[in-house]
């Protein structure tokens, strides 16, 4: 007999690590000096970054340079 599954709510995807660009889609591997988030883990390069002023399009929030993690 089946036991009723708990937690199975829907997960956020809260600090995931994005490896790649959101805009442009290049490769940012973890410890990447290149990768810039904003406050809500929006992911972009270095280039698009400073293209974009520092802010995030999508919520508009700050870009910064992601801290480096281990591996
Ligand atoms: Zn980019
Ligand atoms: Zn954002």
């Amino acid at each position: 007999m089946m036991a009723p599954r708990h937690g199975e709510r829907e997960r956020p995807m809260a600090l995931e690590m994005r490896s790649e660009c959101e805009k442009c889609t290049a490769a940012l591997p973890a410890g990447s000096e290149a990768a810039h988030i904003c406050s809500y883990e929006c992911t972009f390069c270095r280039a698009c970054a400073e293209a974009m002023d520092g802010t995030c399009p999508n919520c508009g929030g700050e870009l910064l340079r992601r801290p480096r993690r281990r591996v």
